[in-house]
């Protein structure tokens, strides 16, 4: 079972992991991006640790649902309603149980990657954060460790592919041989939670 403790340890082995991949990530988001998704990101996941060791919420659904709010309110790119958005629609779909199972955290982040669809109008294969969400969550009843590689593995994949959605597709054909920012955090975000587990 997994309890509040578990996804904050996955919070702030998020804010981490941001913190050591800055600049790797926007170094990714300079080539068809405005080189600024590194810095985006860890001001973001900075704030949701901060708030989290404030208010310390209690149930696995509150934590989730604070850190989404959190990057929300402190994240002007793209990427922070995204994300906010992902995290929120998870959390709220984890409701108040004190501790969830992994197959219900499984579904509930297919709620919240659905959702982040649904707000970006982004599907597969338009090179976005969602080609390694999706992946992930498709193995994610394999555990954590197969969520990590399915994410890596999608996010090594936007490479080839032509953007259509948020500022990279602005750049049409041109967008093509780079990896896409966001689907790289996400691969991050993924990773952590087999940091937050062991
Ligand atoms: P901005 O583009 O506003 O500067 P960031 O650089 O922080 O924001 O984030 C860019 C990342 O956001 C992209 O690499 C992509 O993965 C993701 N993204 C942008 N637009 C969308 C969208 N409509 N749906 C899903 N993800 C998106
Ligand atoms: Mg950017
Ligand atoms: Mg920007």
């Amino acid at each position: 079972m997994l309890d509040a403790d578990f996804f904050r340890r996955w919070m702030t082995a998020t804010a981490a992991s941001v913190d050591r991949e800055a600049e790797r990530l926007t170094a990714l988001d300079s080539p068809i991006g405005d080189a600024d998704h590194g810095s985006n990101l860890q001001r973001g996941f900075r704030a949701v640790a901060a708030t989290l060791e404030k208010e310390a919420p209690d149930t696995p659904g509150a934590v989730l649902t604070l850190a989404g709010r959190t990057l929300i309110s402190t994240v002007g790119g793209a990427s922070g309603p995204l994300y906010g958005t992902l995290l929120r629609r998870t959390g709220k779909a984890l409701g108040d149980a004190g501790e969830v199972s992994e197959a219900e955290f499984a579904q509930a982040l297919r709620t919240g990657v659905d959702a982040v669809s649904t707000l970006g109008g982004a599907a597969p294969g338009d090179k976005t954060m969602i080609d390694a969400l999706v992946p992930a969550v498709d193995a994610l009843p394999d555990g954590f460790g197969a969520a990590r590689s399915a994410a890596e593995e999608g996010a090594l994949a936007t490479t080839p592919l032509q953007a259509h959605k948020g500022r990279a597709s602005y750049l049409g054909e041109r967008s093509i041989g780079h990896q896409d920012p966001g689907a790289t955090s996400a691969s991050l975000l993924i990773a952590a939670l087999a940091e937050a587990n062991g």
